[in-house]
């Protein structure tokens, strides 16, 4: 977890001179109780720093909550991704919807005939153009995908904290996980939330809570 530059001046003065109040911390920053409550939160929450009644803070070392944010930071999108379904540009809406079904997803990953990635297709994708009243088996998915270069994508060694916060920041439901070649990209799985959701599953189990 990364702090910010007054969480960490804040842990350095109460490393030095813990137990500490808070209204004794904002002093010393010439700041205001009110400012650096949430600082004092985050820094609470995360393990680093522990708060007293009537004592106030001092240093936890950090000890079991360290170890839940390192477990957190090694979790890689390699352990937790799933095989992924892909589709060719030229497939017709229908058949992609049939699909879609059939695999039990909700997201389509379009590739070309070299089986690069060109596309993406949610289900939203496919339902504005099923209701918009044209022959589905006409349309071939090219013509209504999100292409490339708008893909969200990432690496099998990326930290999967890093793809929860694109799948929040971006509003999706999955990212293809890709190898670069000399043609393009080659897509080798799919990181969705509910994979992230099974990582979150697996670090609650994994820590005695
Ligand atoms: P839904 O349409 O079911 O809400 P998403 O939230 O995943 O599903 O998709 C919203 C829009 O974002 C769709 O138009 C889709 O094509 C696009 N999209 C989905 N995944 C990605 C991605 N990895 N990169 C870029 N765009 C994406």
């Amino acid at each position: 977890m990364e702090l910010n530059k007054r969480q960490d001046e804040i842990l350095e003065i109460v490393k030095a001179d813990g137990p500490i109040t808070g209204e004794q911390i904002a002093e010393r920053l010439s700041l205001t109780r009110a400012t650096i409550r949430p600082d004092l939160a985050i820094l609470t929450m995360a393990g680093f720093l522990d708060a007293r009644p009537r004592v106030g803070y001092f240093y936890s070392g950090k000890k079991k909550d360290q170890h839940l944010t390192e477990n957190m930071m090694n979790m890689k999108v390699r352990d937790f991704q799933s095989i992924p379904v892909v589709v060719q540009e030229s497939l017709s809406v229908y058949d992609a919807i049939t699909q879609m079904f059939l695999e039990d997803v909700g997201t389509l990953i379009v590739v070309d005939d070299q089986s690069k990635l060109t596309g993406i297709l949610s289900r939203k994708d496919l339902l504005r153009t099923a209701i918009g009243g044209t022959d589905l088996e006409k349309i071939p998915v090219h013509m209504i995908m999100t292409r490339m270069p708008n893909i969200a994508y990432c690496r099998k060694n990326e930290a999967l904290v890093h793809v929860a916060k694109v799948l929040i920041e971006r509003q999706i439901d999955a990212l293809p996980v890709v190898e670069e070649t000399e043609e393009g990209l080659s897509v080798i799985g799919r990181i969705t939330k509910t994979n992230i959701t099974s990582a979150f599953l697996s670090l609650a189990e994994n820590h005695d809570l």
